[in-house]
């Protein structure tokens, strides 16, 4: 037996890594009607026929619909200093999906050539004293630091178009093209783009070539389960009296209680409750 990871999949047709290679290899009938494989996965295969078959999909951790990929293990939130205008209802929103998807969030201000040293400061220490990996970046600076990020991981990019998510992977690997919605474009409706959703190589991790979390859609979150999931609430809620506390206005709420302590960020908690607040109006539509 031999395990590998999917890195494309086109049909029954899938493109699996093993032995620092690419190997084709078609997936047992019975896997095709179950628990379908999907790129991230780790499978079993054999080589049997003249052909690798893959007999089994490894446990996943998680995933993600768009792009469909299993065991994403981090999301590069890619928000630009200026041009757009940098957001931090933004960013934050971002943070709250991707964290709800079980995937750690990491925060990369691209652009920083735009603004002055003050202000990429500012936003860095709101994110870093949260507890957040942050990367502040740009065309001109030498990338070395930021590749490291990549390695061993499966990794998504998010953030709205020409924030330059396509470039700053351009700047690691020059052969890399991400499929943005410029491309879909000038290819016409969205029936004529082929989306393969494909794993590429990167500084010794794997990149998804489309990015996620394109839709601020917060329709299908379980309140709680959101509540229970924003990073900078991971220590603190764990002891709040009730196990269902939203953090609003509870008793013994101990969220409510780091907040007044600053200890946890206030902008990041006006965010969670204007979400919160999505949630709820959308889930009674
Ligand atoms: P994407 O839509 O997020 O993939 O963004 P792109 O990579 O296509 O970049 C959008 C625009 O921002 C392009 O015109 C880039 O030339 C520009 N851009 C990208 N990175 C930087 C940067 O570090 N500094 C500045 N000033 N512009 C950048
Ligand atoms: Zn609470």
């Amino acid at each position: 037996m031999q395990t590998g990871l999917i890195i494309k999949n086109i049909s029954n047709q899938y493109t699996v890594y093993f032995n620092q290679e690419t190997h084709i290899a078609v997936a047992m009938g019975k896997l095709r009607l179950g628990k379908r494989p999907l790129v991230g996965d780790h499978v079993r295969l054999e080589f049997t026929d003249n052909k690798w078959v893959i007999q089994e999909v490894l446990e996943r951790k998680n995933a993600l619909n768009r792009p469909l990929v299993a065991n994403v293990d981090q999301a590069l939130i890619v928000m630009s200093a200026k041009e757009p205008d940098f957001s931090y209802r933004l960013v934050d929103r971002l943070i709250f999906l991707v964290s709800y998807e079980g995937i750690e969030p990491i925060i990369v201000l691209n652009k920083t050539d735009l603004i002055n040293q003050d202000e990429i400061d500012k936003i860095v220490s709101e994110y870093e004293s949260s507890g957040y990996k942050v990367y502040a970046t740009s065309r001109k600076t030498q990338d070395v630091s930021f590749t490291e990020v990549f390695e061993d991981k499966i990794t998504v990019l998010a953030g709205q178009s020409g924030v330059g998510k396509s470039s700053l992977i351009n700047r690691i690997d020059q052969t890399f093209e991400l499929q943005t919605q410029e491309i879909s474009k000038v290819l016409g409706r969205g029936k004529h783009t082929t989306r393969h959703n494909e794993l590429h190589q990167i500084a010794g991790g794997w990149v998804a070539d489309t990015p996620g979390f394109s839709s601020l859609d917060f329709k299908h979150l379980d309140p709680v389960s959101f509540a229970n999931s924003v990073p900078d609430f991971e220590e603190y809620w764990p002891s709040c009296r009730f196990r269902d506390c939203l953090h609003q206005s509870e008793p013994g709420c101990a969220v409510k209680k780091a907040l007044e302590n600053k200890e946890i960020s206030q902008i990041r908690y006006d965010h969670y409750i204007e979400t919160l607040a999505l949630i709820k109006e959308e889930s009674h539509d």
